[in-house]
């Protein structure tokens, strides 16, 4: 390993990271991808669905492939506005969403992971588990002094390369290290823990009304992580089901919570728990998202190096696989055009970035720029919406013996006294936003 020299090194073994290295390597360059945990995915974590639609353009057809390992197709995707006795719900079910080539899929990261890096060595990347990457090697001379040659593994081995792609998730140990991005605050991110429980494919189907090989996505605002910002969520896999709570660091260290006895409350709400009743707990695992922001994308690329995935804040409501994936793939195409030039500097790397800002999702998050911003200041937001919405649908659906008129003007009372009807309706459009709605 030692005296090898690629074309590129790829330091994480995530969905970005093996997307690049399987994108490269198919384009016949040499290709080093380097993981810390014992096999891809083993430490990595999603809630969660993956969006099919990256996924169709860099494995076309993919669902014809025999033994890829994705859960189930998404048909039934909601949000619960859950209270601590009751829940709004809103969602679509869509049989469409059932036929190739599919909306999005539940997924498990531990047998992801690992079945994609396989793809990327079959295509001819070579992967280093159990190697974590712990400082970047540079050009010492020339007019490219300070560009980064390679990275230096824990234990002492270099591996050398004309560009390095840093995909190394949330944390960015390297990507901080290079001085691309400032470390996060505990407001600028989220910190979520997951259990997966075992549950019967038969019972999976019955208790979500599902079809053979159709899942379901709930995602719960308000009761989960009350009294601060954040989300609780089930989701459906093939003979298992993944229940994960979570929200701002800052907020939930502030505030005093602890993850786990969030989780356990959670799991305890009465509508949760007949969901997830019988079902074995075989794993627990946390994770944090990197939630800066639009403000926090760091720099994209320096001179022989690029940053992708998580490292680089690919994160839009509730997308970050799909984004990772995309990332991945363009910052392949960039290494591919500079290695036909034999030029790595920033300014040639630098069409990465230029894709990267062309994309629907650069577009997304500059929209979102001030949620974290608002959700910090009003960290009441989601209970005080949800607690009004739970109260309004109870009143809406109660049968009594006053008019329909008098209801209604009770329940927009009730509505004003809580707080301006302007913050309300601020209150549900970062909600939604939040969520990854709008
Ligand atoms: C609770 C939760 C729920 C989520 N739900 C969804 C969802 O439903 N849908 C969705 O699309 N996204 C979701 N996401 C986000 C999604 O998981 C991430 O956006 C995505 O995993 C980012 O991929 P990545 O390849 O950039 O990073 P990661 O998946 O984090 O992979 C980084 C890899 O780099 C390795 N690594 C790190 N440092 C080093 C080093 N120095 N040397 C060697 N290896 C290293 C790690 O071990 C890891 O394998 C969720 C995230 C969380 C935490």
């Amino acid at each position: 390993m030692g005296n090898d020299r690629y074309n590129a090194v790829v330091v994480g073994a995530g969905p970005a990271g093996v997307t690049a290295a399987l994108s490269m390597a198919k384009n016949n360059l040499s290709v080093a991808l380097i993981e810390r945990g014992k096999y891809p995915g083993c430490k990595n974590m999603t809630g969660g669905t993956i969006a099919s639609m990256p996924f169709s353009q860099i494995l076309p057809e993919y669902w014809k492939i025999k033994d890829i390992p994705l859960e189930r197709r998404i048909v039934s995707d909601e949000l619960w506005l859950l209270d601590n006795d009751s829940a709004v719900r809103m969602g679509f079910t869509g049989k469409k969403f059932g036929m190739a080539p599919y909306n999005k899929h539940t997924v498990l990261r531990y047998k992801f992971d690992r079945w994609y890096a396989d793809q990327a060595i079959k295509a001819g990347a070579k992967l280093f588990c159990s190697s974590l990457a712990v400082d970047l090697v540079y050009h010492k001379t020339g007019p490219l002094a300070k560009k980064v040659d390679g990275v230096i593994l824990e234990g002492g081995d270099v591996i050398h390369a004309d560009v390095v792609i840093l995909a190394e998730g949330a944390q960015a140990a390297l990507t901080q290290k290079a001085g691309l991005r400032k470390r996060l605050k505990p407001n600028e991110m989220t910190l979520y823990v997951k259990e997966v429980l075992e549950l019967p494919a038969e019972r999976i189907e019955d208790r979500f009304n599902l079809e053979r090989g159709e899942g379901a996505s709930i995602g719960m605002i308000g009761f989960p992580t009350s009294p601060g910002i954040g989300k609780g969520g089930i989701w459906t896999n093939k003979d298992s089901l993944s229940v994960i709570v979570g929200g701002y660091l800052n907020q939930i260290s502030g505030k005093g919570l602890n993850p786990l006895g969030l989780l356990e409350r959670f799991k305890g709400h009465p509508l949760v728990k007949r969901l997830i009743e019988g079902a074995k707990p075989i794993k627990y695992m946390g994770h944090i998202i990197p939630k800066g922001g639009f403000k926090k994308i760091p720099t994209l690329v320096d001179d022989g190096i690029i940053v992708v995935g998580d490292a680089a804040e690919m994160i839009s409501g509730r997308r970050g696989m799909d984004l990772a994936m995309i990332t991945g793939q363009f910052a392949a195409e960039s290494v591919a055009q500079a290695c036909a030039l034999d030029r790595y500097s920033r300014d040639i790397l630098a069409s990465y970035e230029e894709r990267v800002k062309g994309s629907f999702f650069y577009q997304n998050m500059k929209k979102g720029k001030s949620t974290e911003a608002y959700f910090n200041k009003h960290q009441d937001s989601d209970f005080l919406i949800t607690k009004a919405m739970n109260d309004f649908g109870y009143k809406y659906f109660e049968q009594n013996l006053d008019s329909d008129k008098s209801n209604l003007l009770k329940m927009l009372e009730e509505l004003i006294n809580m707080q301006p009807l302007s913050k309300s309706a601020k209150d549900v459009l970062f909600g939604l936003q939040n969520w990854g709605v709008l």
